[in-house]
């Protein structure tokens, strides 16, 4: 394993570091606060080639892989503007779409996921399954030639700025009568799909929304992928893009947090001419948690690195590992960011408070810390299962 970055990765991350400050937290918060989307940064990233960058060239993607793609979002957020929808578009539907969507579906979704003009988002959450996903109630019935669909998902992140939302349904398999899951690529404007966005506790541009599926009538070719086998193997491509790249955005927010803070406390005076930063009171959490955010960025590249060379069950460990370290460092890192300004912490100026919200959210969502230790527990520990 190399520590160094191509030379073409170095230059996306500087590249994505000074569009990133350009925009800055100051905006993401502005856009957010204001009920708006970050849409020129994003269209910006997409004319650049940034959201595209893990997409084959021949769908008009830069060719590289998920390294890339953490680059960018670990970059953005470490400017002060953690985007989400990198994490569900170009990480989880162009990877599934990619890996196991039928060539026309490919054609027809990638170069817009790649040039940032096609938004696709992720719809698994239920409220009866939580992180049961045996237990999806959304249920998808032959219809004719089409597919009718039922159900109801929660917490769906940017359902009001996507083209499409990636359904996972359940469909009856015909020689065993056994349910099994299925990827729907659904229009956000189909007929029967409703909506209503959920308050969340999060400064962020980005909603979640209640997903109402009432006998939705897709087209048989809404079925990601040549046929019902599709789902399973399709539903696991997202798994390691997702963590991957979510994992980058806590670590991009955790060094976002220790600048903002670090910044502060070496010029703040309060006892005679000394520095805050000087009181190892003040510093030495800060120290700590930059500690935690560099260790949680290493394993991040471990789980990328193995990703994009094609090891993806050691990339499912690595990547679930990064995923917990980096929900945990970002947390203690924007928690220690507030304490370590005082006043100036809680103020929607100095930029820190505002990440509370997001970063609490990073280790609940998009898989829980215990859903993490239960894996790590049965599968690198060989533990039983209690559930
Ligand atoms: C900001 C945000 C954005 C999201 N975006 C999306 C999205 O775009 N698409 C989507 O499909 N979903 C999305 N989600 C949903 C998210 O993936 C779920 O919230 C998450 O998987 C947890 O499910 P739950 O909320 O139903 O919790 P539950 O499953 O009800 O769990 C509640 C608590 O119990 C713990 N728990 C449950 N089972 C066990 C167990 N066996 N052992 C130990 N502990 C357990 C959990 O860890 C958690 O702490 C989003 C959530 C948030 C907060």
């Amino acid at each position: 394993m190399t520590f160094d970055l191509t030379p073409e990765q170095d230059q996306l991350r500087d590249a994505v570091r000074a569009l990133g400050r350009r925009y800055g937290h100051g905006y993401f918060v502005e856009k957010a606060k204001a009920g708006e989307h970050t849409t020129e940064l994003w269209a910006e990233a997409g004319r650049l080639g940034y959201l595209g960058v893990n997409i084959p060239t021949e769908y008009g993607g830069g060719g590289g892989g998920i390294t890339d793609l953490a680059i960018v979002c670990e970059e953005l957020a470490a400017a002060g503007c953690p985007l989400l929808l990198l994490v569900v578009s170009p990480a989880i539907a162009a990877t599934v779409l990619n890996r196991h969507g039928t060539e026309d579906q490919r054609k027809r979704h990638l170069p817009g996921l790649a040039d940032g003009s096609q938004k696709i988002v992720f719809a698994i959450t239920e409220p009866e399954a939580g992180s049961n996903f045996h237990r999806l109630g959304t249920v998808a019935r032959r219809d004719g030639d089409g597919w009718l669909l039922n159900g109801r998902k929660c917490y769906i992140s940017g359902v009001d700025e996507a083209d499409h939302v990636l359904v996972v349904a359940r469909t009856e398999d015909s020689s065993t009568g056994k349910l099994k899951p299925a990827l729907f690529v659904v229009p956000t404007d189909a007929a029967g799909l409703t909506r209503s966005k959920l308050d969340m506790e999060i400064v962020s541009p980005e909603n979640q929304f209640l997903l109402y599926l009432d006998d939705v009538r897709v087209p048989a070719d809404a079925l990601l992928g040549e046929s019902l086998d599709a789902g399973l193997p399709a539903l696991f491509a997202g798994l390691n893009p997702e963590r991957i790249t979510v994992a980058a955005m806590g670590a991009g927010t955790g060094r976002y947090a220790i600048e903002r803070a670090s910044e502060y406390t070496a010029t703040r005076t309060v006892w005679g001419g000394r520095s805050i930063g000087s009181h190892q009171g003040v510093s030495h959490p800060l120290a700590h948690a930059a500690v935690q955010v560099e260790l949680a960025r290493l394993m991040i590249q471990k789980a990328a690195t193995l990703y994009d060379a094609g090891r993806d069950l050691e990339a499912g460990v690595a990547g679930n590992m990064a995923k917990y370290a980096a929900g945990e460092a970002a947390a203690l890192a924007v928690d220690t960011a507030v304490q370590v300004l005082g006043g100036a912490g809680m103020t929607t100026e100095y930029g820190v408070a505002t990440l509370l919200g997001a970063v609490r959210a990073g280790r609940i969502a998009p898989v829980s810390r215990e859903m993490i230790l239960n894996f790590v527990a049965q599968h690198v520990l060989g533990q039983d299962k209690s559930y």
